[in-house]
Order: structure tokens, then C-alpha cells, then sequence
């Protein structure tokens, strides 16, 4: 007879708040905000997540992390889920987590999603996440992930990368 799980939602979120993002480690999926959902029933497990970027491998390796997680934690099934409505926006990037990207040198979403300059499509001003420089420029669209810009910062000559604003 196995011992009855007295794991309360809470502690499972504390437990998640532990798994890094694959592409940027120093951030939580929490913090990330792709998960939306912690729901215990009986020795079963539902959780449900927002994908990033549609098509990001990192969306795997976290899936596959989560499992791990709770089996530790004695769960006898794991159900993941996804839920893409609504789609997951940098908006959700906890205050934390923007603070951290910029001590990892990446250069965190400028404004949220409503910004009439994201509407327009116009490049937004991307602060150097070393010197804070607002002198810099888009050298490719594509950085170390689709998910990133890469940029150059034309005062310290510091390449980065800026994590795009969806
Ligand atoms: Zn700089």
C-alpha cells in the first residue's frame, strides 16, 4: 500500500518555481509565466502550460522536467497540457524575471504588448543590458533562438540578446 500523496497545489508550485527555463536558465517557468494551471487529484497530477513561442524546443525539455518533478514528488500520473488561448505574451514575464534577464545580458521585452510602437512594428528602443545605452542597433533577427533578437550596442560594442516582446 503506497502512502497517500499529502502534497498540497502550493508546494507543487514551490516545486515548479525550481525548474529553469532551458534557454535561459537564470528564470523559472514560473517566472516565465508559461504555467497556468496546478490541479491534484488523488495521486494524479494535471497541470496545464502555455507554450511560449509556438514551435520552441525549450517547450519539450520543460514538459519532460515537469514530468520528472512529479514523479519525484510520488505522483502516479503526470497530465500535462497545454492551453493556447489565450497565447502566451512577454506581458507575463514577471518584474523578477526581467531583472535577472538583464543581469544574464540579455535585454528584456521593452513595454508590454499594447504599446502602439509593438502594434506599428516598429523596431522598439532596446536598452544595453550591460551599460544601458539606448545606442543600439539590430544586427540580425535571429539571436542565439527565434525567440531572441541579436543586437549590438554601439557605446560598448557589446553584442546581446534581446528576448522579443510578443
Ligand atoms: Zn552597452
Amino acid at each position: 500500500m503506497k502512502e497517500p500523496i499529502t502534497i498540497t497545489e502550493l508546494e507543487v508550485w514551490k516545486v515548479l518555481e525550481q525548474i529553469p527555463d532551458p534557454e535561459i536558465p537564470v528564470i523559472s517557468i514560473t517566472e516565465l509565466g508559461v504555467v497556468r494551471d496546478v490541479k491534484i487529484e488523488g495521486s494524479a497530477i494535471a497541470i496545464k502550460i502555455t507554450p511560449t513561442y509556438s514551435g520552441c524546443p525549450a517547450t519539450n525539455v520543460f514538459e519532460q522536467d515537469i514530468k520528472t518533478e512529479m514523479e519525484k514528488l510520488g505522483f502516479e500520473q503526470v497530465n500535462i497540457s497545454f492551453q493556447y488561448s489565450p497565447a502566451w505574451t512577454t506581458d507575463w514575464l514577471s518584474e523578477e524575471a526581467r531583472e535577472k534577464l538583464r543581469d544574464f545580458g540579455i535585454a528584456p521585452p521593452e513595454g508590454t504588448t499594447k504599446d502602439k510602437k509593438f502594434l506599428l512594428g516598429e523596431d522598439p528602443t532596446v536598452k544595453c543590458p550591460q551599460c544601458k545605452s539606448t545606442n543600439t542597433v539590430m544586427t540580425s533577427q535571429f539571436g542565439s533562438t527565434a525567440c531572441k533578437s541579436l543586437y549590438k550596442c554601439q557605446d560598448c560594442l557589446e553584442p546581446f540578446d534581446y528576448f522579443k516582446c510578443i
